[in-house]
């Protein structure tokens, strides 16, 4: 697909504005990208910045002073942050367990599937049955393991920057919406704020969903297997894995033993994000504090060949 940095297209010779007109509305790679990933998940998708962006735009169409957002606990610390910023503009957030029904008296319900990095799975099922409309928040699952606006969803949100996009080379956000005209509230809303996504890191996107299927199914078989092995190691307290993804949490005994585990790898980087097509591990303690255990460790599990991950693991672990 060729690639369209353009910021404005000329009108047409009545003068009128063709389907683009200038780049903050829309541009032709951010339309096929948002096609390909529409698909993907059975909605209307439409691209932002970054995940956090396309948080940001959710929570400004869904909420108003006054209302409360119950958010699956477990999650990615970066949307309880922002809920935290919203605070100000009187939106209060309760945390509650995503694998049981949302509390009453809510105006919104928010999960994470699964939820990173304490891997719980949502019942996306038990909130839709609750009157506030539901996100889930898809990044980790992607739409080759869960489809959630099939199970009652209304909204799903993505990290593009992680599997979708997968590389390690893209900063991007996504909202996938069940019905087409929350889509074009939401794309008014987008146009309005500015929180768009540029072409060239669509372009990246519709380059790396070709190869989603594969990475994805490869990046999971290789988790189930290290989860396994990772679950009988002397020095491995605990392992969450959920089945599926390529996403795994475990611990050691505590923040010293992580970091020198996090320090020992030759393969693996010791880096933060996750989704890409290198295996990364890091403590989370030092981002998230008292929410995770000291010895938590998350590995995202890349491409590489699983016994070549293993024995890079083992070696790390025989350091504690
Ligand atoms: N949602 C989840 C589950 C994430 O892990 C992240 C980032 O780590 C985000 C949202 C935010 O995405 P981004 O970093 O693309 O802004």
């Amino acid at each position: 697909m060729a690639l369209d940095r353009s910021t404005i297209w000329p009108y047409d010779e009545r003068g009128e504005p063709g389907e683009f007109m200038y780049q903050r509305y829309g541009h032709p790679t951010g339309t096929a990208a948002e096609k390909a990933l529409g698909e993907l998940d059975g909605g209307t998708a439409l691209l932002f910045s970054s995940g956090a962006g396309a948080t940001t735009a959710l929570a400004l169409l869904l909420l108003k002073p006054g209302d409360t957002v119950a958010l699956g606990a477990g999650g990615y610390f970066g949307t309880a942050q922002l809920f935290e910023e919203l605070g100000r503009w009187g939106v209060e957030c309760v945390d509650f367990d995503q694998t049981g029904p949302p509390p009453d008296g809510v105006q919104l319900v928010w999960l994470e599937a699964p939820a990173n990095p304490m891997l719980t799975l949502p019942d996306i099922e038990a909130a839709a049955a609750h009157p506030a409309p539901v996100v889930v928040d898809s990044t980790v699952a992607t739409p080759i393991h869960l489809r959630p606006l099939e199970q009652g969803a209304d909204y799903v949100l993505h990290s593009a920057t992680k599997f979708l996009a997968g590389h390690h080379d893209v900063l991007l956000g996504a909202v996938v919406c069940k019905r087409a005209e929350d889509a074009e509230r939401l794309h008014k809303l987008r146009t309005r704020t500015g929180i768009v996504a540029a072409p060239d890191p669509a372009w990246l996107l519709v380059r790396s969903l070709q190869t989603l299927r594969l990475r994805v199914e490869r990046q999971t078989e290789t988790a189930r297997e290290l989860a396994k092995r990772l679950a009988t190691h002397a020095a491995v307290q605990l392992v969450r894995y959920p089945g599926i993804g390529g996403l795994i949490s475990f611990d050691v005994a505590d923040g010293d033993a992580a970091r020198r585990v996090e320090t020992s790898t030759s393969v693996i980087t010791n880096a933060t994000s996750l989704g890409g097509s290198r295996t990364t591990m890091e403590s989370r303690h030092r981002w998230e504090g008292e929410r995770v255990p000291t010895g938590l460790l998350r590995l995202s599990v890349g491409l590489e060949d699983a016994e070549v991950l293993w024995s890079d693991l083992e070696g790390a672990l025989s350091q504690v």
